[in-house]
């Protein structure tokens, strides 16, 4: 059975008029490899730790701005969520369509809540916490190309044309500002399409962003901002000591106008200097160690890096199957083709480097979960190839080939094929995101014994089920498993509201 929304019950939870208050005992386990009676042993002990939880419920007027906005992803986000709140359906070759929000964990999935007579019930995910409503969000945005957002979206070639037709009136007058363009970053054959950069010295630039978001939240009203980088993926910027090592280093050559601080970190620091949330939807590695160090400082938000849509995604679901089915994958193999501009910009070498980097740590957490499969250091073989072929556009194929030795020196090939439009796995992960990453700025919690309540770390592993490379605070453990993932996830928000992690142990039937 599904239901709207639901009320806790309980003495360690308070409802205010502006927040929740939980009480929460965290049961987990500390391990120690210790000697005892002259033999070193590992030792496993059960703890609990109590845990404070706050969260303000007061959920605020949010302003999105994309970096890269009338590329495919942040044309097709910015037409969905109009055709979602404008009510708009269209005819296509097989039906009336009406608009939804299929893809996004927050708009259109569902968490557990209990059984009720024998029947388990369910409700929608967004209903754990109060979140932004994606109708009421402000969207604005640059580019380095000026075209307005309803040709953008014709460019994009994503959306049914009926539809298109009657967004275009929404779309045309959205213009997106000027952006900072280095053609040092991404590919040469994006150069045409930088008719709209924002002039003058790296310092100039950022102080450029910086004034742009003030002005975006100042003429749309809005009470908090989350910025997004969806522009295209560019090449890794050089870690150099002196340069962008450290916070001082990196203002430091920001000032000195350095060549080697590349556009989304440039962003990324406007964002961190105000406050701003900001996440890496590319792979490439805008957080440097510097930029890292700045955004602990002044506690503001970021996270990334890189989109976790599809195959990724199913990899990260697929060898968790395998190696927690006791099967050792051995070779995993991952063509892509697509021919939107994404696609171009990934056909040079340079840029294409970030997204196989990318792509390739995925398996790693996994892998090193199975010692009886792996010897320590081994992985399987991982392959990744991605080619350019411009006539099927934004429609993107994936061929992935997993071989696993199973029992007895068998080998299982499993072979996969998915074909589906990139931007609109895309879209709604962006949506996600900045309101997963608005909605964690209103959590406070302190563990028993710390003194004051505080927020996340401000590298956002909150956000880690949406990312292909979860960005981690040093020393944090990645994990990429995607049910690991929407459970951490899943288990926090339920802890704010006094509810137990989901444990699937349903013992009342047992
Ligand atoms: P796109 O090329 O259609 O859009 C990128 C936009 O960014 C373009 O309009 C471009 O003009 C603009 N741009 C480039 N540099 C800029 C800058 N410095 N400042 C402002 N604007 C700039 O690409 P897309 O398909 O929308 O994908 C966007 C990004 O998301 C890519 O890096 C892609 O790798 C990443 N990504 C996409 C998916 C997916 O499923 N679609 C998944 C993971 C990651």
């Amino acid at each position: 059975m599904f239901i709207e929304s639901f009320k806790v019950e309980s003495p360690n939870v308070k409802y205010t008029e502006n927040e929740i208050h939980s009480v929460y005992d965290y049961e987990t386990t500390e391990v120690v490899h210790e000697n005892r009676n002259g033999t070193y042993q590992w030792i496993v002990k059960p703890k609990s730790v109590k845990y404070d939880f706050i969260t303000d419920t007061r959920v605020p007027k949010l302003g999105v701005m994309l970096v890269g906005w009338g590329g495919n992803n942040g044309s097709t986000l910015t037409a969905g969520v109009i055709a979602n709140k404008e009510g708009i359906s269209w005819a296509t070759k097989d039906k009336v369509q009406q608009a939804n929000y299929f893809g996004s964990l927050t708009q259109a999935s569902s968490i557990r809540v209990g059984s009720y007579n024998g029947e388990e019930i369910y409700a929608p995910f967004k209903s754990l916490l109060p979140m932004v409503n994606p109708d009421d969000v402000v969207f604005g945005g640059w580019d380095i190309s000026d075209m307005n957002l309803a040709d953008a979206m014709a460019r994009a070639r994503v959306l049914d044309i009926d539809l298109q037709k009657q967004l275009r009136p929404y779309m045309e007058n959205m213009i997106p500002l000027p952006g900072i363009y280095d053609p040092d970053f991404i590919a040469a054959n994006q150069g045409s399409r930088a008719n709209s950069v924002i002039k003058g010295t790296k310092k100039e630039q950022v102080d450029h962003i910086i004034k742009d978001m003030r002005e975006f939240k100042e003429k749309n009203k809005v009470d908090k901002l989350v910025v997004l980088w969806t522009a295209n993926t560019e090449r890794y910027s050089n870690v150099i000591v002196g340069l962008n090592d450290t916070m001082e280093n990196l203002l430091a050559s920001v000032e000195k106008d350095e060549s080697e601080i590349s556009p989304s970190t440039l962003y990324a620091i406007a964002c961190v200097l105000e406050g701003i949330p900001f996440i890496n939807g590319s792979p490439q590695n805008t957080f440097v160690p510097g930029l890292i160090e700045l955004a602990i400082s002044k506690n503001c938000l970021i996270g990334g890096d890189d989109f976790k849509s599809g195959q990724t995604k199913m990899k990260s679901v697929l060898v968790d199957f395998l190696v927690g089915a006791g099967i050792k994958p051995t070779s995993i193999v991952s063509y892509n083709h697509l021919g939107n501009n994404d696609g171009m910009n990934l056909s040079a070498p340079q840029t294409f480097r970030s997204k196989e980097i990318s792509k390739s740590n995925v398996v790693d957490d996994m892998v090193a979960s199975n010692g009886i499969l792996f010897e320590p250091g081994e992985h399987p073989d991982h392959v990744v190839v991605i080619k350019y072929v411009p006539y099927v556009a934004d429609s993107k194929r994936a061929m992935d080939e997993y071989t696993s030795e199973i029992f007895m020196g068998g080998r299982n090939t499993i072979v996969m094929h998915n074909t589906c439009e990139d931007s609109l796995l895309a879209a709604p992960i962006i949506l996600d995101l900045v309101l997963l990453a608005e909605l964690s700025t209103r959590i406070q919690f302190k563990a028993e014994g710390e003194g004051k309540f505080h927020s996340f770390h401000p590298v956002a592993t909150i956000l880690s089920y949406l990312t292909k490379a979860p960005l981690v605070p040093p020393g944090t453990p990645v994990v990429n498993a995607l049910s690991k993932q929407r459970a951490m996830l899943e288990n926090i928000l339920r802890a704010c509201v006094g509810l137990a992690p989901e444990n699937n142990m349903i013992m009342e039937y047992k």
